[in-house]
């Protein structure tokens, strides 16, 4: 694979490192290496930050908020992952851009899908923080949507395990991982590979949902060399 412009969803848990919450500085650091290396070597990045590791709008509902108020509240946490994440990827010698899709102009740019292909076209990692800007959604929809948009062949999905399993590997020995899987075979076997509505969503754009471990450095850039190991989920 070497693809000319990509989308990589980060959920806030990668930024947290051992500690499981909040930013871990030395996790930042070595994603940030990854992400400029990758951007260095000529592939055009935009990532779609989650924010599970400050707060999750299911929490708010077990402390008696209303979900609008909930996801505001999550929607806050991913834009203070992107803020982060720009400063980190710049400081390890990449341009970095980050927008807002719930528009905080003395923060960050807003998000506007013209501006963002022009950030990338110039060579600029942008991250996209907010996710959706809307309630009721998760950043892996925000990530299946702007991959679309930002017309971005691949859907790089990280996360902290190698693949697509036919169970979860950490609960079930017998699990089985796979190479390859048509966006059907994951229908017909249930398998988890984003939740319901991002999943439907990048299906129906037709975009390659690459499912990789982030943990070890250099993760990035070996997927995207098409040497890392995934799973490719294909239309
Ligand atoms: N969120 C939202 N709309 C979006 C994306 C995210 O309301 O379009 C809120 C939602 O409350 C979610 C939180 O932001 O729980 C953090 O995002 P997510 O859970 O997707 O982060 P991740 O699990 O990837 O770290």
């Amino acid at each position: 694979m070497r693809p000319k412009r990509v989308l990589v969803k980060l959920s806030g848990e990668a930024l947290a490192g051992a500690q499981g919450y909040g930013l871990d500085g030395g996790t930042l650091v070595a994603l940030a290496a990854d992400i400029a290396h990758a951007s260095r070597e000529g592939v055009e990045v935009g990532i779609v930050v989650g924010g599970g590791n400050f707060f999750r709008g299911v929490q708010g509902l077990n402390k008696g908020l209303d979900r609008t108020t909930a996801d505001s509240i999550g929607m806050l946490g991913t834009v203070m992952n992107a803020l982060a994440l720009e400063h980190a990827i710049e400081a390890a010698g990449a341009p970095a851009r980050a927008m807002s899709a719930v528009p905080m102009p003395s923060l960050c740019e807003s998000y506007a899908r013209k501006r963002a292909l022009d950030h990338l076209s110039n060579g600029k990692v942008v991250i996209l923080g907010g996710g959706t800007g809307n309630p009721y959604f998760t950043t892996d929809t925000g990530a299946a949507l702007r991959a679309a948009e930002l017309d971005c062949s691949h859907l790089l999905k990280a996360t902290q395990v190698d693949g697509v399993y036919s169970a979860d590997p950490k609960k079930d020995p017998t699990a089985t991982r796979y190479d390859t899987l048509t966006h059907e075979d994951a229908i017909r076997r249930d398998l988890k590979v984003m939740d319901t509505a991002a999943f439907a969503l990048a299906r129906d754009a037709g975009l390659t949902i690459v499912v990789f471990s982030i943990a070890e450095s250099g993760a990035l850039a070996a997927v995207l060399r098409g040497e890392g190991r995934a799973t490719y989920v294909t239309p």
